[in-house]
C-alpha cells in the first residue's frame, strides 16, 4: 500500500509540479523549453528522447526536477514506490513522443487509460502541433487548469511584451 502511495504521489503531485513550476511557466516568460522541446526544425522524438545538446538535456532535467523533489518527500514512506513513480515517469517521457514513429494507441489500451486521464502520445503529439493546448505531461486533468492559467496572466507572457514592442514600433510610423 505505502508502495503504491509512493509511486501515485510522485507521479500526481510530480506531474502538478512540474506543469505548473515549470511547464506554464516557461510557455509564459522563458525561451529555454520553447527553443529545445518545441524547436520545430527537429523531430521532437529527438529532443525528447535521443538529444545530448545541453540546452536540450537542461530542459528535460528542469521538467524532472520537481519529480525528484516530490520523489524525495515519499522516500520515507517506501523508496522503491519513490523510484517506481521516477522510472514510470521516464518510461511514460518516452512513450508519449512515439507518435512521430508511427506508434498509434491500440483501441483497448485507449479504452482502458482514457477514464484515468493519462496523455497519450497522441494527446501529447497535439502539444508539439499547437503548444497552447494539451498541458500534463502524465494526467490530462492538469491542462484545463494550465490553460486558464495561461490565459490569466497572458498580459504578463514574452508573446504579450513582443507584441507590444512591435506596436510600439510600428507606430510612429503610422502617424
Ligand atoms: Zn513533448
Ligand atoms: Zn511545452
Amino acid at each position: 500500500m505505502l508502495f503504491v502511495t509512493a509511486c501515485l504521489v510522485t507521479l500526481v503531485v510530480g506531474d502538478f509540479a512540474s506543469t505548473f513550476f515549470y511547464h506554464v511557466p516557461q510557455h509564459l516568460w522563458f525561451t529555454l523549453h520553447l527553443r529545445t522541446h518545441h524547436d520545430r526544425r527537429r523531430s521532437y522524438f529527438d529532443h525528447a528522447v535521443i538529444s545530448t545538446d545541453p540546452a536540450v538535456l537542461l530542459d528535460g532535467f528542469l521538467g524532472a526536477l520537481p519529480y525528484i523533489v516530490v520523489a524525495a518527500f515519499v522516500w520515507h514512506l517506501s523508496w522503491p514506490g519513490a523510484v517506481t513513480g521516477l522510472l514510470l515517469g521516464q518510461l511514460h517521457v518516452w512513450w508519449r513522443h512515439t507518435t512521430q514513429l508511427g506508434w498509434q494507441t491500440p483501441a483497448p489500451l485507449r479504452r482502458l487509460l482514457r477514464p484515468l486521464a493519462i496523455v497519450l502520445p497522441e494527446d501529447h503529439d497535439g502539444h508539439h502541433r499547437n503548444p497552447d493546448i494539451e498541458f500534463g505531461d502524465i494526467f490530462r486533468f492538469y491542462d484545463a487548469p494550465a490553460r486558464a492559467l495561461l490565459a490569466r496572466l497572458a498580459w504578463t507572457s514574452r508573446r504579450a511584451r513582443n507584441a507590444g514592442r512591435r506596436t510600439m514600433r510600428r507606430a510612429p510610423a503610422q502617424a
